[in-house]
């Protein structure tokens, strides 16, 4: 009994390894563990931006599955977690979409809004991942201009890559949706829908039209210095 139990935990183990070789979507929990991004007490309460960004990771996972995508996580419990390891996670998993949730913040209480991040290098990929970043920019706030940044994460030329702060904690109203179960849920529901359009639309697009990538273009992400977030 003692074997066959043996047996079978390898059996999942190697099931759990081979699963997690390559997902169509790999989602990045922003912060996590001795990180806790950016923070705000609100009416008494600490609030947390890597408890937000696991939350909505966590819908975003559930929904993309439900779409019938394979979803992989660079985390998945409050845990540390380095850049690297997430920009390493997404270059070995990430077959069409690597995104990297956030709650954003500002010296001003006035900001607010979701925005979409991408690095827009003229590359393949980060044509592609700036027409994502369009998307989910225009479906949240069309009169904002996606903010081109060079950040750690978005360092990713293996599949199209975007960082989306979903909302502020520094705003009121902002946290108020971030803290209304509901409200959160809606927005998250509906980032899940444009980011499948999107993914639809380029899977369209390819069909007719193979992407190229050249030499000089793999190697234009190499100049500006990167941002850490
Ligand atoms: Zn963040």
């Amino acid at each position: 009994m003692q074997k066959l139990r043996h047996f079978l935990c390898l059996c999942c183990a190697c099931m759990g390894v081979q699963a997690a070789l390559a997902a169509d979507i790999v989602i990045d929990a922003g912060h996590g563990g001795r990180d806790p991004g950016t923070v705000r007490t609100y009416k008494g309460k600490l609030h947390l931006e890597k408890t937000f960004t696991l939350d909505m990771s966590k819908q975003l996972q559930r929904e993309f599955k439900q779409k019938g995508y394979s979803v992989a996580m660079t985390r998945s419990v409050d845990k540390t977690v380095s850049l690297q390891e997430r920009l390493n996670y997404a270059r070995a998993h990430c077959k069409k979409l690597f995104v990297s949730v956030h709650v954003d913040s500002a010296p001003t209480p006035r900001a607010h809004g979701v925005n979409a991040f991408a690095a827009g290098k003229n590359h393949e990929m980060g044509k592609r991942s700036m027409h994502i970043a369009r998307n989910v920019q225009s479906t949240f706030n069309p009169i904002r201009p996606v903010r081109k940044e060079n950040f750690f994460v978005l360092k990713n030329a293996n599949c199209p890559t975007l960082l989306v702060e979903m909302g502020y904690i520094t705003n009121d109203r902002d946290l108020e949706r971030l803290l209304n179960q509901k409200a959160r849920g809606k927005m998250v529901s509906t980032l899940g829908q444009v980011l499948d359009k999107s993914i639809k639309q380029q899977e369209k697009k390819a069909k007719t039209k193979p992407a190229t990538q050249t030499t000089k273009d793999k190697n234009s992400t190499k100049k500006s210095p990167l941002r850490q977030i």
